[in-house]
């Protein structure tokens, strides 16, 4: 996609503090962390949101949450928790239009979220 900002990280078109990535997917540090860690994990493929990820691309959706559990463990925060968002649409106030995780945790969070 010509105008997506997570698509021209992809294509490092758009500087990015690199977590991890593979032929699949790249996590990268959010540049407005809202908790100590804050990492963003996205497909290289564009979907804008989770309502766009077709049935028969679903190990997609797998990969990114593994890899988030992984990037947890190697951030040392597996043991005391974190949260993991897919904000969807309007309502749950996505941003960017390029479907991906929030990975969040190094303090406690708050429930109800906002
Ligand atoms: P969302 O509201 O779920 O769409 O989240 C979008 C996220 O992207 C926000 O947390 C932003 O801080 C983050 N973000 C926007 N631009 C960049 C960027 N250039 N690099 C890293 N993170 C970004
Ligand atoms: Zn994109």
């Amino acid at each position: 996609m010509e105008d997506c900002l997570f698509c021209k990280i992809i294509k490092k078109e758009i500087p990015a503090q690199i977590v991890y990535e593979n032929e699949n997917m790249v996590a990268f540090e959010d540049i407005n962390p809202q908790a100590p860690i804050h990492v963003l994990l996205i497909p290289r493929e564009h979907f804008s949101s989770l309502n766009d990820i077709p049935e028969e691309k679903k190990h997609i959706l797998a990969e990114l949450l593994l890899a988030a559990r992984q990037i947890a463990k190697e951030k040392g925060i597996s043991k005391r928790g974190y949260r993991i968002v897919l904000n969807t649409e309007k309502d749950s106030g996505q941003a960017v239009f390029h479907i991906h995780f929030h990975l969040l945790g190094g303090r406690q969070m708050a429930w109800p979220p906002g």
